[in-house]
């Protein structure tokens, strides 16, 4: 007798729930772009925890690379993020003293 999630269709694993498995890729520290299947509502009410590598272990110099990488790209985005804020804010004061200027003269 052969257990639902270890099926072949497709090629493809059968969740617990009983659906096609997708790829995915993990973003956690230790396992920084390691893809796995996993189930397609992973994250969703009712979904199911199954998990299977599609890659091999992840290297600690290539953890060590990666992550740095991503932190490096986080802050970049803060960065950026911040800088948006005060640009906005440099626009919506210039707008409120071009206006008080138009209103003077
Ligand atoms: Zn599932």
């Amino acid at each position: 007798m052969e257990d639902s999630h270890s099926v072949q269709k497709l090629n493809r694993k059968l969740c617990y729930c009983g659906h096609i498995t997708v790829l995915k890729t993990s973003w956690t520290e230790d396992n920084p772009g390691r893809r796995f299947w996993g189930c397609r509502f992973y994250g969703k009410v009712d979904a199911c925890d199954f998990f299977d590598c599609a890659d091999p272990t992840v290297h600690d110099r290539y953890k060590l690379v990666i992550n740095g990488q991503l932190r490096k790209k986080n802050e970049a985005e803060k960065e950026k993020e911040k800088l948006s804020k005060t640009l906005r804010m440099y626009q919506f004061f210039l707008l409120r003293w071009l206006f008080c200027m138009l209103q003077l003269g």
